[in-house]
């Protein structure tokens, strides 16, 4: 078959309804035996090679596998083969290639050899009992990379932590040990936040697991999808100790009631040249008319997730996480190149599986390109959203922009650093842009994921350095920049929807202006725990707002109709806001609340409605709602403030 007959093959209804399997695939060892099952319909003959290590020697056993069924292909050893590693020789085509399994749930050093595993035998201690903290009145989703978190040598972690998956978790650290200055996970306790969002923790290619610590990647280049990143782990050469550890730094965070959020990757691979595509070549990816790899992702290989048996590939790999490591959601990376239809298929699953909203679902709306995918796809993008549940949440890139200007343009300004300021625009960011036409309309504050950081572009932090400060001072603190960013805090904690950041976000985390880090040094990306110290007053106000947040029915509202908790939006004056909202049906002591903005560089003195209102946050503080401060008749705005009064 030439290219376009093979597409149109895999992409025929006869194709699907003669080898679409539901059962399950990858190795499975118990004491009398190990099982190998492999979907590869296309394949001439597949033979299994079994080695005693993960990298180096050659097989000491090579089986020939049986084809079954719906393009199965299997074999039963008499033997438990747990321990043991794995490749799969595949013919297809007339041409031999050597491959991982796809399905694999371990893997030897850099992902080449799958690895039979016990999963219970990589459980920690009391694995079994680990449960996920509740539900928490609000989501608060903190985005971190694994190796940014603990390898500043001031975050106090154990040297041969740092950077690794136990750096997650070592109880205790302090700023270079001094006993005083929480850092790393005590930090993040103190903080209060409720999910921490891992990027990429599956096994991915671009950093050599037997290199040196230093290499760097944000790593969204997946190889092995149902295994952990071995250069996280303290042994990558052992496939049970990267799944240990993984599970381990999991429980360890369950404990501090935080649940934990996966950053995952399906859109694309490594590269072309996948354990995917040397089993079922060009079945899982999808190709242009000329036959060349379709591109949306901007990585050369975007995946045919449309295609029934990718599509299951997609679903039991999330519904594996979920259930092996406890996982508590999943951002999808390019969700917008994936079927709208795949998504809610996860949605629903992860609902009847763990109940309804147990796991938390969200991904980017939109996809670097146009994409070859098979005509009749809805895709799961912007101009989509009304078509997903909203129980699948999008990146609302309206408020980001609005806050701080277009990502598009890097001068661009927003509300919070000299831009222009709509009271319109404003009251759509705060009803979460749901109902809102326009380009991003939610359907409910449930599907609405603000932020105005994430590990993509700038940080808040040199955004704002590089449209007010001339002299492009990252490292510095000035007064100007951190009014900036308390207000574009105030701003996002009074809109509907999820609230997300980027880990240093809260204390001016700056990477000396790198737009793009992903392969930047860990210097550069690390988080600087002297910086997040210095700039605990900052850190502070973060937590003060999301202290407050969850006592606030109004903003925390996510049904469809939160936006008639909106009662009145009014500028009362050029560049000021005023929204009030109701706060009724909680148990919060304040039934309306009113949020006031001044977005100008002089200080504003502004009416107040009738009422006697306290003050539970101003430019200043976060935590006034602690106290009890009357604010009569008028409240004076500083530069570049906000306050939040409740009555
Ligand atoms: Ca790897």
């Amino acid at each position: 078959m030439d290219y376009a007959e093979c597409k149109a093959y895999f992409d025929s209804p006869e194709f699907e309804e003669e080898y679409h399997y539901d059962g399950k695939l990858g190795s499975f060892c118990q004491p009398d035996g190990t099982q190998f099952f492999l979907w590869a319909p296309t394949a001439q003959r597949v033979q299994l090679n079994l080695f005693r290590s993960g990298d180096g020697g050659e097989a000491y056993e090579i089986l020939s596998l049986t084809r079954g069924e719906r393009g199965i292909w299997q074999l039963r050893t008499p033997e438990n083969l747990h321990g043991v590693y794995y490749t799969y020789t595949v013919t297809a085509d007339g041409i031999v290639r050597e491959t991982g399994d796809p399905y694999a749930r371990a893997c030897g050093l850099n992902g080449r050899r799958s690895m039979v595993i016990d999963l219970a035998a990589t459980d920690p201690e009391d694995w079994a009992n680990d449960r996920a903290p509740s539900l928490p009145p609000e989501n608060i989703i903190y985005e971190v990379h694994v190796k940014d978190f603990s390898w500043d040598p001031a975050s106090g972690v154990s040297p041969e932590y740092r950077g690794k998956f136990p750096g997650l978790h070592q109880a205790g650290t302090t700023l270079f040990g001094d006993g005083i200055h929480p850092t790393t996970l005590d930090y993040l306790k103190a903080l209060g936040i409720t999910h921490l969002e891992l990027m990429p923790v599956y096994d991915y290619g671009s950093v050599d697991e037997a290199g040196p610590d230093s290499q760097f990647n944000w790593g969204y280049d997946p190889v092995n999808y149902n295994v952990p990143e071995g250069s996280y782990s303290t042994d990558p050469f052992h496939g049970e100790v990267r799944i240990r550890e993984l599970k381990q730094a999991i429980a360890a965070l369950h404990k501090c009631g935080i649940r934990v959020i996966m950053d995952v990757v399906y859109n694309h691979t490594y590269h072309l040249d996948s354990c995917l595509n040397r089993t079922v070549p060009w079945y899982y990816y999808r190709q242009n008319p000329d036959g060349t790899p379709s591109n949306g992702s901007g990585c050369g290989n975007d995946t045919a997730s449309e295609r029934s048996m990718c599509s299951k590939y997609i679903l039991d790999s999330v519904l594996y996480w979920a259930e092996e490591y406890h996982i508590d959601g999943f951002r999808f990376d390019l969700m917008g190149l994936l079927p709208v239809a795949l998504m809610n298929r996860i949605r629903e699953a992860l609902d009847a599986r763990f109940g309804p909203g147990e796991k938390i679902l969200f991904g980017e709306p939109w996809r670097a390109a146009d994409t070859a995918v098979r005509p009749g796809t809805i895709l799961a993008d912007k101009a989509n959203l009304s078509a997903l549940s909203d129980g699948v949440g999008a990146f609302c890139d309206a408020t980001r922009d609005a806050v701080k200007g277009s990502l598009l343009h890097p001068g661009a300004r927003g509300f919070v650093n000299g831009g222009s300021f709509s009271c319109l625009t404003l009251e759509s960011c705060i009803r979460g842009w749901s109902g809102t036409p326009g380009e991003f309309s939610a359907r409910s504050p449930r599907q609405t994921i603000g932020y105005v950081s994430s590990h993509d572009d700038w940080t808040l932090w040199d955004r704002l350095v590089n449209t007010l400060d001339d002299t492009r001072d990252y490292t510095g603190c000035s007064p100007e920049i951190l009014r900036a960013n308390r207000l574009a805090a105030a701003v996002l904690f009074g809109c509907q929807g999820s609230w997300f950041l980027l880990a240093g976000e809260e204390f001016g985390r700056t990477k000396g202006g790198i737009k793009n880090s992903y392969t930047s040094s860990p210097e550069i990306n690390r988080l600087d725990w002297q910086r997040a110290w210095r700039n605990h007053s900052l850190s502070e106000y973060y937590r003060g707002l999301f202290a407050l947040r969850r006592q606030l029915p109004a903003l925390r509202a996510k049904c469809a109709d939160a936006g008639v908790r909106i009662l009145s939006v009014f500028e009362p004056q050029p560049g000021c806001a005023a929204v009030m909202l109701d706060n009724t049906g909680g148990e919060s002591p304040w039934r309306t609340l009113l949020l006031l903005y001044n977005t100008r560089p002089e200080q504003r003195t502004i009416m107040l409605p009738s009422g006697s209102w306290q003050k539970l946050a101003d430019d200043e503080s976060s935590f006034c709602w602690q106290e009890s401060i009357p604010v009569v008749h008028q409240a004076t705005l500083m530069p570049i403030s906000a306050m939040i009064l409740g009555k």
